[in-house]
């Protein structure tokens, strides 16, 4: 066990876990080593959310994104910067993605949108050859799963040397445009690709996207900050003290706890 994994949750390095369950020693989702490899032993989908998931929320790329979408806005209305970011932001938590309050209430065209929001440098990012090792050494499937599009996907995956590593991405086009963390976007998600919710785990930096997948049956990673980390979550998707239910693990190192599972799994299939 390496100190950047986060087996049990809550983990030392993230405060608001740490907070939530010292009181609670029969706190259920703290679980000894044998039942860690359990967990992973039946996963055969491998599913991660995009963005500040598989690049570190360090990197600038989501504060591009999110000025390029404030910057469509005042295109769009008319609005001064500030206007605009307060109405972006009330679309985003109102609709899941400022996109889906736009077509919603505006009719907004989709593709123009993203093309526009996306229209980014990724200079910033760079390859993560621990991370790609770890991704294609997991058995089975590997899919990414984004309220952003296809293109944004293939191009932030390829910068980060994790281009070839997945099997499908399920991009918001796909979704038909309707976002996590509404439910329909999970159902299309799971019957389009198949995925048995007991025999896959999501790996999200959002909180409220794997409230479904839990009710579902889904094992769920929440990818947090580390500790002095730049944090782009909005404050209403920040915890606040207690790690949700529905949370089964919390990792900072995405790449540390992949190399930790995929090794438990490899013990677990020679056993
Ligand atoms: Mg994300």
């Amino acid at each position: 066990m390496t100190k950047a994994l986060a087996f049990p949750v809550p983990t030392a390095d993230f405060p608001e876990a740490r907070d939530a369950a010292a009181p609670e020693a029969e706190n259920k989702r703290v679980r000894d080593a044998s039942s860690r490899i359990d967990t992973f032993a039946r996963i055969d989908t491998w599913v991660f959310d995009l963005d500040n998931t598989l690049y570190p929320p360090g990197c600038d790329l989501w504060p591009r994104i999110d000025a390029r979408i404030t910057l469509f806005m005042g295109q769009l209305f008319g609005l001064d910067g500030m206007s605009s970011r307060a109405l972006q932001k009330y679309y985003y938590q109102r609709y899941g993605t400022t996109l889906r309050g736009l077509m919603e209430e505006y009719g907004v065209s989709a593709e123009e949108f993203l093309r526009f929001a996306h229209d980014i440098d990724r200079s910033s990012l760079v390859p993560n050859p621990l991370l790609a090792a770890a991704i294609s050494s997991l058995p089975g499937r590997k899919l990414v799963f984004t309220n952003g599009s296809r293109d944004h996907a293939e191009l932030t995956a390829a910068a980060l040397g994790l281009g070839g590593l997945f099997d499908a991405i399920f991009d918001i086009a796909e979704a038909g445009f309707v976002p996590k963390p509404a439910a329909e976007n999970y159902a299309r998600f799971f019957d389009k690709h198949e995925v048995d919710p007991a025999r896959s785990v999501m790996f999200e930096d959002l909180a409220r996207n794997l409230v479904i997948p839990h009710e579902r049956g889904m094992t769920t990673v929440l990818v947090a900050p580390k500790p002095g980390q730049a944090d782009h979550r909005e404050p209403f998707e920040r915890m606040s003290e207690l790690v949700p239910p529905h949370i089964d693990f919390v990792v900072t190192e995405l790449e540390a706890f992949l190399v930790e599972v995929g090794a438990a799994r490899t013990r677990a299939d020679g056993a």
